[in-house]
């Protein structure tokens, strides 16, 4: 359902089995996320304070969402969602407000988790000329600063941020107690591309002539989510032929389609 700025989901169903590659950041996320939410009581008998507040960081693409969905399956938990680039550009004049709603609603309904995608949107590192804008900016930034520090970390409420954008994050935001885990999350190499291949063509009819390990060669540089794009468009190419089976040649077409469209967003932007 959608409250205002932001989407609060029951647990969703992407589980870990969902995740190609990424077995060492499933484990750190586990540690870090999982273990508090499930068993605190851990935590308290060696009387260490779990960490807060986990950071996913890497290229766009890879997985960073998918692993925040997924740990709130397997924990039970909410799921509330909001986008740092929403929170300060889509309402206006709002965004402390909606973090300040944010962390109640997550408090009232824990266990829970909340994620913020984009933090970079409103963690950027302060800059001395301040505009209106940024001056917007700065409140939300404050108030996610004061919210984290103020709800007791009792281990039943966790926050996971993403960025692709690291190197801008404001360091007040990194400090111990606040997104003191940083998991990175990057492309993936042969393995993981085979691995997210295997998922995202589980429920397809391949042909004999296909192995995915040869598709995954051919993917060099492509993220998880170019990898689905080109097992969907490989389908299509196999429904516009008429056949029910995909073959390596829809593969090879899907790779070049999905390459020629990765070229043009990036010519777009630059
Ligand atoms: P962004 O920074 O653009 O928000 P992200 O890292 O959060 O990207 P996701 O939104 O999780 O990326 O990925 C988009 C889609 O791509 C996922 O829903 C999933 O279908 C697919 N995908 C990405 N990475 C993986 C992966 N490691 N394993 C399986 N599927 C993946």
């Amino acid at each position: 359902s959608q409250v205002y700025g932001m989407e609060v989901e029951d647990p969703p169903v992407e589980n870990y089995s969902d995740i190609g590659g990424l077995e060492d950041q499933i484990l750190e996320i586990k540690e870090a996320v999982e273990l508090p939410l499930c068993k605190p009581e851990l935590f308290e008998k060696v009387g260490i304070s779990p960490p807060r507040g986990v950071l996913l960081h890497g290229p766009p693409g890879t997985g960073k969402t998918l692993l925040a969905r997924a740990v709130a399956h397997e924990t039970n938990a909410k799921f509330l969602r909001v986008v740092g680039s929403e929170l300060v550009q889509k309402y206006i004049g709002e965004g402390a407000r909606l973090v300040r709603e944010l962390f109640e609603l997550a408090k009232r309904d824990a266990p829970s988790i909340i994620f913020i995608d984009e933090i970079d949107a409103i963690g950027a590192q302060r800059t001395e000329s301040l505009t209106s804008g940024d001056r917007e900016v700065q409140r939300t930034l404050m108030q996610l600063l004061a919210d984290l520090d103020g709800f007791k970390n009792r281990g039943d409420v966790k926050i996971i941020g993403a960025t692709n954008r690291i190197d801008i994050l404001d360091p007040a935001l990194l400090r111990p107690g606040r997104f003191d885990r940083m998991i990175e999350i990057p492309e993936p190499d042969v393995d993981g591309r085979y691995a997210i291949l295997k998922i995202h063509s589980k429920n397809m009819s391949l042909g004999e002539s296909i192995y995915l390990e040869n598709i995954a060669e051919l993917t060099e540089r492509m993220n998880g989510s170019d990898l689905k794009s080109i097992c969907t468009e490989a389908g299509m190419f196999a429904i516009r032929d008429d056949r029910d089976t995909i073959e390596m040649a829809d593969f090879v077409m899907a790779i070049d389609k999905v390459r020629h469209n990765q070229k043009g967003s990036v010519s777009e932007l630059s």
